[in-house]
């Protein structure tokens, strides 16, 4: 081409994208959102997305949204939606640049609104009350109150079945952005039956062990949740930087990182289990908190996190006393109470302290490759079977390929302690691998009850603008790797 014509053809192309960007009102979303040096994002306050604990702001949209800030090298200010509706109003008015909140992706907001890739997939479900009549399929919902957030996707997914004829449906829709309103109805009797997501639920059930899974409502079918973006901008190069970082989170397993981190905890905790759990919180907790709170506070630890042990080992009950002859609310042996200093192990404040103290000398021993929060999975982890067994489950780890130092490959191995086909081979011989691995995730489950109660108990949330608050998953995340 003629440098002329090249020119012209140029000029032509600046006008169109100019007119484009007119058309749009917008602009690119991009360029705006870098040179202001501000992320905004739209969610909704719940404990699959984004809630305040101790250390601030938190949550795995937060997290996400946050390394997204970190990424572009801009601030993050996140506001939080009271209903979906009030979400997606904030997002058509571009008052934020996308929202972040556990969203399904449906086609009628895909007509609506621009959004990013899938980063995470999860089924609707039904969920009941144990003992009363459990729906197995679709034909046997009508007839029974059924409860759904307004404006969610399952409302869609329920008129869709109701007009294609599957059955006679009605429910009633409530205005809100947290499904544990719903679980709350089922709860205290005020509906028998609730639509929500699977993660939704795993994360919540442990509150409410009266409460099962009915059926899928979609069998064999996964949903993908998205970030929608705000309409009337020129999305596409937003939307692409964003489908190129969530392929790197991805790719660097931080993406599983973090669903570990939110959601991980939540299986394999039996029902009757957790329902004890809440019955020993409730009654039994109450007498320890302020002991647990202190000694945690001298050893700088997390009071859930103590008291989370405190449970795993001995139900809170001070006088415990193993067949072994471990005792107390923290379950000491003999020597490992003489070499920190106990010499009384049923005094609880004797034993609480020893715990402590036990748990950050081995942490301190750990490898200095072990990074948080893995690092802490690993001290409990030694907590319960040694530091020797856990650099047996670390070797096994590396010699099948996997990663020495993250808590999900050396969690999958520690079983194997157990077979006599690995242990022959390792340093320290056989160990209850099963158990360490149970034990760990128990507490972590715990703690996150714990973190729950206490969450709840001192709402409610301001909007707020979070650059000054980075959660755990953030200052453990290398952003120069991303
Ligand atoms: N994923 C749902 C939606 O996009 C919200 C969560 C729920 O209702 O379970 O509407």
């Amino acid at each position: 081409m003629q440098p002329r014509v090249v020119t012209a053809a140029l000029a032509l192309s600046l006008a169109l994208l100019l007119l484009l960007g007119a058309c749009n009102g917008g602009g690119d979303a991009l360029h705006r959102i870098q040179s202001k040096g501000e992320l905004k994002v739209v969610t909704r306050n719940s404990p699959t997305t984004y809630y305040i604990d101790r250390d601030g702001p938190n949550g795995y949209e937060y997290a996400l949204a946050g390394l997204l800030a970190a990424d572009l090298g801009v601030e993050l200010e996140v506001k939080s939606a009271f209903t979906l509706d009030g979400l997606f109003q904030l997002l058509e008015r571009g008052e934020a640049d996308l929202a972040a909140a556990g969203l399904t992706l449906t086609e009628q907001r895909s007509r609506l609104f621009p959004h990013s890739s899938p980063y995470y997939r999860l089924r609707p479900q039904v969920v009941y009350v144990a003992g009363t009549r459990r729906p197995l399929t679709v034909d046997e919902l009508p007839g029974r109150k059924i409860v759904v957030l307004a404006d969610s996707s399952h409302v869609d997914e329920l008129t869709r079945l109701r007009d294609e004829g599957a059955a006679e449906l009605h429910w009633e829709e409530i205005d809100g952005a947290d499904t544990m309103e719903l679980l709350e109805m089922l709860d205290t009797g005020e509906a028998e039956l609730a639509v929500i997501d699977s993660n939704e639920f795993d994360v919540q059930r442990s509150l409410y062990p009266r409460l099962k899974v009915a059926f899928d409502l979609l069998p064999d079918q996964e949903q993908d949740m998205v970030w929608y973006l705000a309409p009337g901008a020129d999305n596409s190069r937003l939307q692409a930087y964003i489908d190129q970082f969530f392929l790197r989170l991805q790719a660097d397993g931080t993406l599983e990182q973090l669903r570990d981190q939110y959601f991980g905890h939540s299986t394999g905790i039996s029902r009757i289990s957790s329902h004890t759990f809440n019955l020993n919180m409730r009654n039994t907790l109450p007498q320890y908190k302020d002991l647990i709170r202190q000694v945690a506070r001298e050893y700088q630890m997390e009071w859930q996190l103590l008291a989370a042990i405190a449970y795993q080992e001995s139900h809170w009950d001070p006088l415990a006393t193993s067949p072994t002859g471990v005792r107390g609310l923290m379950m000491l042996t003999l020597p490992t109470a003489k070499e920190i200093g106990v010499s009384d192990r049923l005094d609880p404040l004797q034993s609480l302290r020893g715990g402590a103290r036990y748990l950050k000398n081995l942490k301190r021993r750990l490898p200095a490759s072990i990074e948080e929060p893995d690092r802490g999975w690993f001290a409990l982890a030694a907590y319960n079977i040694g530091l020797g067994h856990l650099e047996d489950a670390r070797v096994i780890t590396q010699r099948q390929g996997g990663d020495p130092n993250r808590w999900q490959d050396v969690l999958e191995r520690l079983p194997l302690l157990q077979k006599s086909s690995h242990y022959r081979k390792t340093r320290y011989g056989y160990a209850r691998g099963v158990e360490a691995a149970t034990y760990v995730q128990n507490i972590r489950h715990y703690h996150n009850i714990l973190n729950w109660q206490d969450i709840s108990d001192n709402k409610p949330l301001p909007p707020l603008k979070v650059e000054d608050y980075l959660p755990q998953v953030l200052r453990d995340t290398n952003l120069s790797a991303l």
